[in-house]
């Protein structure tokens, strides 16, 4: 696909960006597990951590594509650091962008869209994951606030964010109908931060409990109506895949990008392996499969934009890429052999990293039946 000037400014400064300030973090952030507030912090100049919103607000004010582009290009380098960004902007911000009335936006927007504060997203619950709609926590109206109780795990940001959406039961009977969004900031009472994940892969991002016990959030602080906080939470969804559809985009490019290398330089039986059909075919399945991710995650982005209706198409660009990430960097290892298995070669990383585009923000078995039901009406 033909990148507009714009687009192709867009993904030139990303990467120079990426390459001198994220990429040589990746790895200490990998094996510390110590979150990256310092690239965060020049990210937040460059308004990297806004880019789709309104410059109005501190916003990058580019277009879904050119967003997709940054999360892909941070991603390529260090797929931690995308995935923070990722969910600050599509999970954190997008929520109260386009679902919060004016007080709210004046309220939020200029710290989270500029980034000088992160956001994140609770949804998930330790018994409600694939399942959201049947979330646990309550939100019981009492004069002007409502009373929070409840869990939400997994939370990306968890411990780093300062302001969330979560998702909260207002009327049980009402089952999906009956579950509200609302905002909430650390330091409310009554809402702490509990464990903090130690993950397989993405280390360097940040993954916590958020946990409220008597949790007093303003009546304000709701999100749309009662009873819209299902409806939001797809349709936030429905954005956040497309960015996690550009995470592993950027995953699977870097593994390309490897394995092309390593390919030409690596001599066995005194040629380059390259010059072996059988990993000649791995590198073009590799380059067939990137491609065709980029096509599809890339007109998902410009069908957000135009107002078309995205559900299948977001689904369909997050499955493709999340799997086509997990077959690159599967490959990208066989091509490095021994060396793609140890952690000097960074082969590894992708290859732990890719796993998550597979799992969060519906897993990929949660894409198909989004997909099939879609397709088939039911
Ligand atoms: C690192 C990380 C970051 C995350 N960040 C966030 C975040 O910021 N905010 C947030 O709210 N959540 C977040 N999540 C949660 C993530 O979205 C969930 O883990 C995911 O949706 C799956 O839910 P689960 O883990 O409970 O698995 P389960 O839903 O228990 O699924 C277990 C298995 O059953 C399968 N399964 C379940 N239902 C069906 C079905 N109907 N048909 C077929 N198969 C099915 C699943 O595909 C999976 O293979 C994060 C998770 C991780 C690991």
């Amino acid at each position: 696909m033909e990148l507009s000037g714009e687009h192709k400014m867009i993904r030139k400064m990303v990467r120079e960006f990426a390459e001198a300030e994220v990429k040589p973090l990746a790895s200490e952030i990998d094996e510390t597990a110590e979150f990256p507030w310092k690239t965060i912090e020049k990210m937040r100049e460059l308004r990297l951590l806004g880019m789709p919103f309104d410059e109005k607000w501190g916003g990058g004010g580019t277009d879904t594509l050119g967003y997709t582009i940054g999360v892909e290009e941070i991603s390529r380098v260090c797929a931690a650091t995308g995935i923070t960004m990722a969910a600050h902007t599509s999970l954190g911000v997008s929520p109260i962008y386009e679902f919060g009335n004016d007080k709210q936006k004046e309220k939020y927007l200029p710290d989270i869209v500029s980034g000088r504060k992160l956001a994140g997203f609770g949804l998930t619950e330790p018994n409600a994951g694939s399942d959201a709609g049947g979330t646990e926590t309550t939100a019981v109206r009492k004069g002007d606030y409502y009373i929070v109780n409840g869990t939400k795990c997994f939370i990306t940001n968890g411990s780093v964010a300062e302001t969330f959406v979560i998702t909260a039961m207002t009327d049980k009977q009402a089952r999906t109908k009956g579950i509200t969004a609302l905002i909430v900031e650390k330091g409310m009472p009554g809402f702490r931060i509990g464990k903090k994940e130690n993950k397989m892969g993405i280390r360097g991002s940040d993954t916590a409990e958020l946990i409220f016990e008597d949790c007093e959030v303003p009546v304000e602080n709701r999100l749309g109506e009662e009873g819209q906080g299902f409806k939001i939470f797809l349709h936030t969804l429905d954005g956040g895949r497309i960015s996690i559809g550009a995470m592993a985009l950027g995953i699977a490019q870097a593994a390309l990008e490897a394995s092309i290398k390593y390919a030409r330089e690596r001599k066995q039986f005194g040629r380059p392996i390259g010059k072996f059909g059988a990993i000649q075919a791995m590198i073009a399945d590799m380059a067939t499969d990137v491609e065709a991710a980029r096509l599809l995650v890339y007109d998902v982005s410009i069908a957000k934009d135009k107002g078309e209706d995205i559900i299948r198409r977001a689904a369909m660009a997050k499955l493709f890429a999340s799997e086509v990430a997990m077959r690159a960097t599967k490959n990208a290892i066989q091509i490095h052999g021994g060396y793609g298995y140890m952690k000097e070669y960074e082969i590894e990383r992708l290859y732990r990293d890719a796993k998550i585009t597979v799992i969060g923000e519906g897993t990929s078995e949660i894409q198909r039946l989004v997909i099939a039901r879609d397709l088939l009406g039911l």
